[in-house]
């Protein structure tokens, strides 16, 4: 008999060829590395947003820059 699958993020016990836990409906059916490996992208895609944002603001910033400029001509 399989043991009991514990939640690598809430350590509630699942039946072993439980694909998603019942407590905190995450994926628990992927090996650790994977889970890594997803944690790693998401933190990556996480910074990348924030970048997106960062981009943005200054792209704002010089069209308004821009719009003063041809405002004074
Ligand atoms: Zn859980």
């Amino acid at each position: 008999m399989s043991a009991e699958l514990v939640c690598p993020y809430c350590a509630q016990e699942n039946a072993p060829q439980a694909l998603v836990c019942w407590a905190c409906s995450r994926d628990i059916a992927v090996p650790a590395s994977l889970i890594a490996e997803r944690d790693d992208l998401t933190r990556k895609r996480a910074r990348a947003r924030e970048d997106l944002v960062n981009a943005r603001a200054e792209l704002d910033q010089l069209r308004g820059r821009l719009r003063f400029h041809i405002r004074r001509k």
